[in-house]
């Protein structure tokens, strides 16, 4: 995933990262960043070499989730790792820690994908509806 410039790994498949913050009932919350109605990143090919340009992989290009289109604050957003009603409210407190992780090619060699996923269309996530969030 490509955020404020940075490279992530996301330690969850894009529609499943889920909110950090606690709600009033002190559990984690349990929407997802990527909601309906949220502005959504698009898939697209990169270059697969580190920042500094020095190591070229075999692997050409890869498959990362870009963020770079949408507003400055939504990408603040998943980086902060809130869904769009905690991004809201800033004073809740979170209860677990953002858990992305510095994109390192050659450490995370087995995430790179020289193709886009495939277009398919989650049903789960189409069909999810908004779980209560009481913060
Ligand atoms: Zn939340």
């Amino acid at each position: 995933m490509q955020l404020l410039y940075v490279r992530y790994l996301a330690a969850r498949p894009v529609d499943e990262i889920q909110c950090v913050a606690r709600t009033r009932r002190r559990h984690r919350c349990t929407n997802t960043l990527l909601s309906p109605g949220a502005l959504a990143g698009v898939w697209r090919l990169v270059p697969a070499t580190e920042t500094s340009g020095q190591l070229a992989l075999p692997s050409a290009v890869m498959a990362v989730y870009d963020l770079s289109s949408v507003p400055y604050a939504e990408q603040l957003r998943w980086r902060a790792q809130r869904c769009l009603q905690h991004a809201a409210i800033p004073t809740v407190a979170d209860l677990a820690v953002a858990d992305w992780e510095l994109f390192d090619p050659l450490r995370h060699r087995e995430h790179i994908h020289n193709r886009l996923p495939a277009p398919t269309r989650r049903p789960d996530l189409a069909g999810r509806t908004h779980q209560a969030v009481r913060p």
